[in-house]
């Protein structure tokens, strides 16, 4: 699960990090007294949205030369009609894909003098089997492109999870962002402060970039992106809490509660599998023939009728579905659970698009008994490649 910046922020600040003072707002009506509660002269004005490079962002609503969603504000004024641009209106960022994300909340920030901009993020380095920080002295900038370019200048810094940051690491750390002075000292306090957060709170990632050596050589923590581990969210009522649906998808939330394992996708072909292995194989095998999936369903193992139904209707209300394939191998799922699952749904929400489908394994011949005599329009194929090749020619070749 992933939370907004600000929340971030006051997450870290109960561990002592230090972030600058500021104020969330909903409507630019309190940016003026949002602005007001805050030393000035120097505002920042935040889009507050599941996704990073806002800064560099677009708003579609905007003139094409128009600032980005974040945005220095030097006075009261400013603020104010920065909020205006900004709320309401979709930001389109290199995380946000095309369709962008609408704006509904903001953060009024004190805007800080920057020195130098450094990057910082914690996550499980699964290859040493610890939490891992990963640092970079050059910040406020695309990582994975610093990585590609110039990976000596990403450095890794594993924590054992027995002790801790200990001074060594902490000290490492200070060395890879060149931090003296001051900012050093600053550093040997942060560091401990955040792998403890990042643990306590059972965050899968956190990333702060940048973290500012700001104009008088202090530390400060001026972005920060973090997501929390949906397996452990049972044991953090506050982190739950801080939940935003409306930065989700709606498929997503839908198949969450029926325990369905739903990813939703760009492509156009809808796919109903049961496994992940199999659903990550009928998805490439899908791209093999030349077309995109619409999504990643596994229904699992024991899926009720009730719950196929509950799939097959996410997977009809996305308009980009132009076709569905459904690849059923019944082992422990019965291959009739899922015929008459498929039939439940089709006869309740009526079937647009063609509809290919595969079944194999236990009671297949009832399964495929129970399609042939409904009268639907379906497709059958006898294994995984035709099955493929039938969806994509239906929807490529209007077959
Ligand atoms: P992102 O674009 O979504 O990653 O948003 P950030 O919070 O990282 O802000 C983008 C950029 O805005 C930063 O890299 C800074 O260069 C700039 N910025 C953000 N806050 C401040 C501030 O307080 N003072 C100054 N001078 N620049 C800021
Ligand atoms: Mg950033």
């Amino acid at each position: 699960m992933n939370i907004h910046e600000y929340q971030a922020k006051a997450v870290l600040k109960e561990y002592g990090a230090p972030v600058a003072e500021g104020v969330a707002i909903f409507s630019a009506d309190e940016a003026e007294a949002a602005a007001k509660k805050l030393p000035g002269p120097l505002w920042v004005v935040k889009s507050q949205i599941h996704a990073g490079g806002r800064g560099k962002g677009k708003f579609k609503e905007l003139p094409a030369d128009a600032k980005g969603g974040v945005r220095l504000a030097f006075s009261l004024d400013e603020v104010t009609s920065h909020a205006k641009d900004m709320l309401g209106n979709t930001l389109v960022t290199a995380q946000t894909g095309d369709a962008g994300k609408v704006v509904n909340r903001l953060y009024i920030e004190d805007g800080a003098d920057i020195e130098r901009e450094l990057y910082l993020s914690i996550l499980v380095d699964r290859t040493v089997g610890r939490p891992a920080f990963v640092v970079s002295t050059e910040g406020g900038m695309d990582i994975e492109a610093v990585a590609h370019d110039t990976p000596e200048k990403i450095h890794n810094v594993a924590v054992d999870p027995d002790t801790g940051v200990t001074e060594a690491d902490a000290a490492a750390l200070c060395d890879a962002l060149e931090l003296t002075g001051v900012a050093r000292e600053d550093g040997m306090k942060l560091f401990p402060i955040l792998y403890t957060a990042f643990v306590e709170k059972d965050m899968a990632l956190l990333e702060v970039n940048p973290l500012i050596v700001m104009k008088d050589g202090r530390l400060r923590v001026l972005d920060a992106k973090v997501s929390f581990d949906g397996n452990a969210l049972f044991r953090h009522d506050d982190i739950m809490a801080l939940r935003d649906e409306t930065e989700e998808d709606a498929k997503e939330i839908e198949a969450s509660k029926y325990d369905l394992a739903y990813v939703a996708l760009d492509g156009d072909i809808g796919c109903m599998v049961n496994g992940a292995g199999l659903a990550m194989a009928t998805m490439d095998i899908i791209k093999l023939y030349g077309a995109e999936p619409a999504n990643f369903l596994d229904v699992g193992g024991g899926a009720t009728k009730e719950k196929v139904t509950a799939a097959f209707k996410i997977i009809t209300s996305d308009p980009n579905v132009k076709g569905i394939l459904v690849n059923i191998f019944g082992g422990i799922m019965r291959c009739d659970i899922i015929a008459e699952g498929v039939l439940a749904a089709v006869t309740e929400v009526g079937l647009q698009v063609p509809l290919v489908v595969r079944l194999e394994g236990t009671n297949v011949e009832l399964g495929k008994k129970i399609i042939s005599d409904s009268g639907m329009n379906v497709i059958a194929a006898d294994d995984l490649d035709d099955a493929a090749q039938k969806i994509v020619k239906a929807v490529k070749g209007g077959a």
